[in-house]
């Protein structure tokens, strides 16, 4: 490989072209910078071709069987049903494909020059872009990191990519797993757990911790351990420490301790998903030869503009630290191509939504009951069951609640939502949460009837009022 083959100059570099670099990139652009995003792997990082697209396009074709149920249920009679699973994931590739066209036609668009290779620092004002046995070097006024997180590997449960596979993996799987055991009940395993057991895998969970979906209210993980029988189905494991994995006649073993005792899971795959982790793309990124340093959890350092220790590089997404979500990373490379071009503009957000896309999905935004509790000594609560909604029972899709969380001056603080639709309904609560509204402005807006939204401003109406439906 020889060093400097050809020499780019642009006013900004831009390196991972997952949802923060790219975001990054067309806002550099539209403010007139010359752009370069460099891409090792494939347009649209993690979420479009490892994470949230391909895992939520399998989610919503797991869902045949229980709407298939429902539609004999009600007088719509199908035959037999065969599933062809090569074919499931040609549609999901099919989809990704779509998504990774579009964003390099909108790169297109608006100018911005994309070069696959992978990048290094030579100072801070300089990269190379290795390609097989090219290199091109580019000088650049601004550069944003976006490299984003790999799955997390634990000493013991070494990925072999046979039997020992991680989340990106198990979306690319051709034939439906009999058995699986997953390591890490947070919502990546959980939403495995959805849609292979709804195609008829059977799951076991191994979490370290005493309960699964450790960052949703207990109350929460109760209500869709009740309603969903997937759950139900699954054995999970809790308290309990993956230690090792070990082949017996070519199937993999999982050894596992719990309450002092050692229990041997077998399945046709180990899916560890017990973590992301950012620090081997870092390592190989060349930072030693700029200025940006490390925060003490080994994410880059970086200030409310995204901008790093180093006043030529930003950061953004995974790579600038918690919470690993596609839309965070969105809104952080937003700010960051401002910020690369001269805006005055930060990262100012107060409410990000997590959501989980279970069967009914989850969807959270601002303070549980317990915090306001805390925070303000008291707090109203209004909660209202999908069951009374007129879209969600002629959807069939009853299951679930809305509950507000406000102070007791009536001031909007938070919002927990279990419901088919609870990823799209979430979006509401979180701009009533930005613009400080109260409960009194949820219920005054006019909700278009019949939809899943209205419960929302039911919720917000029991608690300014009480409980406004039977429970
Ligand atoms: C199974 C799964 C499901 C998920 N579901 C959701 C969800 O429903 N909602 C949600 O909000 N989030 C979800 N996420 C998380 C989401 O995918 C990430 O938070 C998001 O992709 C982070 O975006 P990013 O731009 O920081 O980095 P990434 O998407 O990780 O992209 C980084 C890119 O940088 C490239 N790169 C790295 N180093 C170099 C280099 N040296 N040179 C050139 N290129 C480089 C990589 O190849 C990669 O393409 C999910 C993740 C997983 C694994």
């Amino acid at each position: 490989m020889v060093a400097g083959d050809t020499t780019t100059s642009v006013d900004l570099v831009v390196i991972g072209a997952g949802p923060g670099g790219y975001t990054a990139a067309l806002r550099g652009a539209r403010n007139g910078l010359e752009v370069l995003l460099v891409e090792k792997e494939t347009v649209g990082g993690v979420c479009v071709n490892h994470g949230c697209i391909p895992a939520k396009a399998l989610i919503h074709a797991a869902g045949f069987q229980k709407d298939i149920q429902h539609w004999n249920d009600i007088g719509i009679r199908t035959g037999n049903v065969d599933v062809d699973f090569q074919a499931v994931q040609a549609w999901k590739n099919d989809v990704i494909q779509r998504l990774s066209d579009d964003i390099l036609q909108r790169l297109d668009n608006h100018g911005v020059a994309y070069r696959e290779g992978t990048a290094r620092f030579l100072d801070s004002n300089t990269i190379s872009v290795a390609r097989d046995d090219d290199v091109e070097t580019v000088t650049y006024d601004s550069a944003i990191i976006a490299t984003g997180s790999q799955p997390l590997e634990i000493p013991g449960l070494e990925f072999d990519h046979q039997g020992v596979i991680s989340s990106r993996e198990i979306l690319q799987v051709q034939e439906v797993p009999d058995e699986i055991v997953v390591v890490g009940g947070g919502y990546i395993g959980m939403e495995a757990v959805t849609k292979f057991s709804k195609f008829g895998s059977h799951i076991k969970v191994v979490e370290a911790r005493d309960r699964v979906l450790c960052m949703f209210e207990e109350e929460v993980v109760d209500s869709i351990q009740e309603t969903s029988s997937e759950l139900y189905d699954t054995e999970i494991y809790t308290s309990a420490w993956a230690k090792t994995v070990e082949y017996e006649d070519g199937t993999p073993v999982l050894v596992v301790e719990q309450d002092g005792e050692i229990l041997r899971l077998s399945g046709d795959y180990i899916i560890v998903a017990a973590g992301r982790d950012t620090t081997s793309t870092l390592e190989s990124l060349g930072l030693e030869n700029t200025a940006v340093e490390m925060d003490s959890e080994g994410f880059v350092e970086t200030d409310d503009r995204m901008q790093t220790t180093d006043e030529n590089i930003l950061c953004v997404g995974d790579a600038a630290g918690q919470p690993f979500l596609a839309h965070v990373a969105y809104r952080e490379g937003d700010v960051a191509g401002g910020v690369a071009a001269g805006e005055d503009i930060a990262f100012d957000n107060e409410y990000i939504p997590a959501v989980m896309f279970t069967d009914p999905e989850v969807a959270v935004v601002g303070l549980t009951e317990a915090e306001v509790r805390e925070e303000y000594g008291d707090t109203r609560i209004g909660i209202v069951p999908l069951s009374v909604s007129g879209r969600a029972l002629s959807a069939n899709k009853s299951a679930g609640y809305v509950k507000v969380v406000a102070a007791p001056d009536e001031q909007l603080l938070g919002v927990q939502i279990v419901a088919a639709r609870a990823s799209d309904m979430i979006a509401e609560a979180t701009l009533a949460l930005e613009l400080d509204a109260t409960l009194d402005d949820i219920t005054s807006t006019i909700h278009a009837h019949p939809t899943f939204p209205e419960a929302l401003a039911d919720a917000a109406e029991a608690a300014q009022v009480g409980s406004i439906h039977p429970p």
